[in-house]
């Protein structure tokens, strides 16, 4: 049955030596399309704000494609279509579970709709209490900061001069909270400034304080291989969240990969069809994991769509990813060296690109971030993310934002003026992204940097820039 749903893999086309960042977007969707820039040419769209989300691989498109007319309901039908669906949906499982290092006596694959909800579901089925903590880092996004918060109590890992983990105030940490530290969780990379911690190390201190291990694995899946490893290995990872969307395989799907006993204890926090084994009016028997924490019908073609992303990963090769963007990354940041006014935040030495990913986040004096990334979406058809991207404690450091001016950013934003709130502008490079858009960004900072731009109006709700006078209208682009 497995050979229905499978799609022909083509051997890898490049090695080294050959135009690797010309061979690399041969897989991904969407790269020829043209915007309009300056009203009038038309240009290829350039996408630097992978770290919000990717472009979909061909394959997985492909795979959709391939799979929707065999897709039915998973699980619960008799009929062929649901049996064929059973066993891709749980043949996906595995090719994740794989992925990621992790092996199905000890680790449990549980499909769900992305990071953050994963990060809420561990937080849930951890048996914590308010007086239990939990280390998280200074530089988490809000979604492994936040449902944190609302299960024990949150203590903050400091930072270095250069933003990333600060180890000694960890190792403090733990001695100060000794005994009362149930869990340790960061990034494995920065959506901010791309840091990288040492997610290994990380895990060998907090295991040997009986703690465990949780990594926000958003930012670092498509672009690093991951290890969980097995649970005598005193660095293994005890959880991992990921998104599908920041894998090239936005159709929904992400997961939270973790110890198995961990979910066969305890009641799920969603209920319903498909989490039990056993119901009677008065009692109920949960099922086994994963069962018991996938409630409801599972979105199986992003299950799908997910595991083909991963396999095409493979076929790419981990390794060969990692050295394609860290070349990248360097060479951006050696290029925005020659921009005036215009100051990297975080680690900007370009050589130091092993432990950070292509996300880099800067400002250019006396430009709003706003204004810098409506400029080069407007002007250039390049599309990056200004603001404090889901971090707003991280950027605020960053910034240098002392008690004074963070209470007026707090005032700002409750009074809704965020065009008043500062922020910064972050390119994150894909593994398709080259050298000639890093070099075409670099042009257009250049020209903003100089005033070349055109009249903008902002809304002060939302603190966004649109060119004065236009209205948009993408119905000739698309329409459902
Ligand atoms: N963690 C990090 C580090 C992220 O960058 C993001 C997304 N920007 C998330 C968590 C949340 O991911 P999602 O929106 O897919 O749940």
């Amino acid at each position: 049955m497995k050979t229905v749903i499978a799609v022909t893999v083509p051997p890898p086309r490049f090695g080294y030596a050959l135009n690797m960042a010309a061979d690399l977007q041969d897989y991904i969707a969407g790269l020829d399309t043209l915007v309009p820039i300056r009203g009038s040419e038309w240009r290829p769209y350039i996408n630097l704000d992978n770290a919000a989300s990717t472009p979909p691989f061909k394959s997985v498109l492909q795979v959709v494609n391939d799979f929707a007319p065999w897709y039915s309901s998973v699980h619960r039908g008799n009929g062929l279509k649901s049996r064929l669906s059973t066993c891709a949906y749980e043949e996906a499982r595995e090719i994740v579970m794989r992925f990621f290092g992790a092996n199905s006596a000890e680790h449990v694959v549980i499909f769900g709709k992305n990071t953050t909800e994963a990060i809420n579901k561990l937080s849930y089925r951890l048996p914590l209490r308010k007086a239990d903590i939990v280390l998280i880092s200074h530089l988490e996004h809000h979604s492994n900061d936040l449902p944190w918060r609302a299960r024990a109590t949150v203590k903050r890992i400091g930072l270095t001069p250069e933003g990333g983990i600060d180890h000694k105030d960890f190792v403090a940490l733990l001695n100060r909270y000794q005994g009362r530290v149930k869990v340790v969780t960061i990034s494995g990379a920065s959506n901010v400034t791309g840091h990288i911690p040492d997610i290994h190390w990380f895990a060998r201190k907090a295991h040997e304080v009986g703690a465990h291990i949780a990594v926000d694995c958003a930012q670092l899946a498509a672009h690093r291989p991951i290890h969980m490893g097995s649970l005598d290995d005193p660095e293994h990872l005890d959880y991992i969240a990921i998104s599908g969307h920041k894998m090239y395989a936005p159709f929904g799907t992400g997961a939270l990969i973790g110890r198995r006993n961990t979910f066969m204890r305890g009641e799920p926090e969603y209920r319903g069809g498909g989490t039990i084994t056993v119901v009677t009016p008065k009692t109920v028997d949960w099922a086994f994991p994963p069962d018991s924490d996938e409630a409801g019908s599972p979105n199986v073609v992003g299950a799908v769509a997910l595991a083909r992303a991963i396999k095409t990963l493979e076929q790419i090769g981990m390794d060969t990813i990692a050295r394609h963007e860290a070349a990248l990354t360097r060479y951006a940041l050696t290029k925005l060296k020659g921009v005036p006014d215009l100051t990297v935040y975080g680690a900007s030495e370009p050589n130091y690109t092993t432990d950070r990913s292509g996300v880099i986040p800067f400002a250019i004096k006396n430009i709003p971030s706003h204004l810098v990334a409506a400029i080069l979406g407007f002007e250039w058809g390049i599309g990056v993310r200004s603001g404090c991207f889901c971090a707003q404690p991280y950027v605020m450091s960053l910034l240098g934002a002392d008690r004074h001016t963070q209470h007026h950013v707090r005032y700002n934003l409750l009074h809704r003026r965020h065009d008043l709130v500062p922020g910064l502008v972050r390119i994150s490079l894909g593994l398709y992204n080259t050298r000639e858009e890093i070099d075409t960004v670099m042009t257009a900072l250049k020209a903003i940097a100089r005033g070349e731009h055109g009249a903008y109006d902002v809304d002060q709700t939302t603190g966004l820039y649109t060119p004065t006078g236009t209205i948009e209208n993408f119905s000739p682009y698309f329409k459902i």
